[in-house]
């Protein structure tokens, strides 16, 4: 899938490049959080292959919110540039939701500002956030969605919300489960669709997995250097259906989603679509 959506993209990009549009993105850091170092080397490495023009502006970990908020408005302002991606986390001493709400809608290629959830919501969306683009991608790449149950365990804005409402607007029934949901193992039963997006190592087992159900998984945890799933995969490939692995599943798909969103954008900005 991400060879294909990959060769898309170029395409994409190289037909806009003959009419003068040249989609470009840039990667704002506040602070010197490694895996966020590391997560706008990758993007810019892939928008380079696709031929996405991508920058990574870093503010120092010392950034007060007041210089943030300045450098976005900034970007804002900025024609040539079409999308915006905040790394998150931020230093401590900074208003996340104030700097995320300062991003132009048009620009937040992340989908996290209101406005782009309020489209989420409505059923009408413009920037879905990349992480639950990919897991719907997956889903409808394997089985058709209307009608399914599908049980979506994790409620953070930038996965397990955005996920079941995607999947509630491809007419699945959709439960979302938390860490106070009770009887956890046998609600996760009951789905043919299972997404897990915990940050709880391996806790999704055979005992919720229903035989010949979809399993999502999108937790990334490090154990004794290794990286792991929330879905303990050996325990629960021969029940499923079909899984995603840990690495080399959704992570793989979520930069290129970003980077589909900030091809949207430039076509929007310049009436496009
Ligand atoms: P959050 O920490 O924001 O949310 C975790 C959710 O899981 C919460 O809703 C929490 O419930 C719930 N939860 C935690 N423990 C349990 C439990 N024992 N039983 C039931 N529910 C539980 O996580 P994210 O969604 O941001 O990320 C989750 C994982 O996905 C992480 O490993 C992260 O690294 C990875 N990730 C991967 C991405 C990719 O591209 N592959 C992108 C983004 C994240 P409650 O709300 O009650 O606290």
């Amino acid at each position: 899938m991400a060879t294909e959506i990959e060769g898309e993209l170029a395409e994409e990009v190289n037909i806009l490049k003959r009419k003068g549009i040249s989609p470009a993105l840039t990667i704002i850091q506040a602070g010197d959080n490694k895996a966020s170092i590391t997560y706008a080397r990758s993007i810019r490495k892939k928008a380079e292959k696709i031929g996405i023009y991508a920058e990574h502006y870093k503010l120092s970990e010392e950034t007060n919110e007041k210089d943030l908020l300045e450098a976005i408005k900034k970007t804002n302002e900025r024609k040539e540039i079409d999308g915006i991606l905040l790394e998150l986390p931020l230093p401590k001493s900074i208003d996340k939701r104030k700097v995320l709400n300062t991003i132009d809608p048009d620009k937040d290629i992340d989908g996290f500002h209101p406005v782009n959830m309020g489209r989420l919501f409505e059923g009408s969306p413009m920037f879905i956030p990349a992480t639950a683009q990919s897991v719907i991608e997956v889903i409808k790449s394997v089985i058709p969605i209307a009608g399914k149950q599908a049980v979506i365990i994790g409620r953070s804005n930038i996965v397990g919300k955005p996920a079941a409402l995607l999947l509630l607007q491809e007419n699945a029934t959709i439960t979302i489960c938390h860490s106070y949901t009770k009887n956890l193992s046998k609600i996760a039963r009951n789905a043919d669709i299972l997404v897990v997006s915990t940050g709880k190592a391996k806790m999704v087992n055979r005992t919720f997995v229903k035989r010949g159900a979809v399993i999502i998984d999108v937790g990334i945890n490090k154990i004794n250097g290794k990286i792991v799933g929330d879905v303990d995969f050996e325990d629960v490939k021969d029940v499923a259906g079909a899984i995603t692995p840990v690495p080399g599943g959704i992570g793989v798909l979520t930069t290129l989603m970003l980077l589909r969103n900030t091809v949207k954008a430039a076509k929007i900005h310049n009436g496009i679509v």
